[in-house]
């Protein structure tokens, strides 16, 4: 399982770097469109659990299973 990062729809509220079991999220040097630094997922941390891709409410996450 692998987590994709849609930049763009990210507006920088936090709740999935909150929610992350492994702290596996942060949020970028590079600003997107709308102006906010957006979340980036640590592959080597992250565990797959969908989580992030629940909570966020822009719809940011994409889970896929390679
Ligand atoms: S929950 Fe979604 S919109 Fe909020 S910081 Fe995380 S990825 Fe960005
Ligand atoms: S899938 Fe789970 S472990 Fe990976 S970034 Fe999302 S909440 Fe964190």
């Amino acid at each position: 399982m692998k987590v994709i990062v849609n930049d763009e729809r990210c507006k920088q509220c936090g709740i999935c770097a909150v929610n992350c079991p492994k702290k596996a999220i942060s949020f970028s040097d590079v600003i997107n469109m709308k102006g906010y630094q957006p979340a980036v997922v640590d592959d080597a941390l992250c565990i797959g659990c969908g989580i992030c891709y629940t909570m966020c409410p822009d719809w940011v996450f994409e889970i896929t299973g390679e």
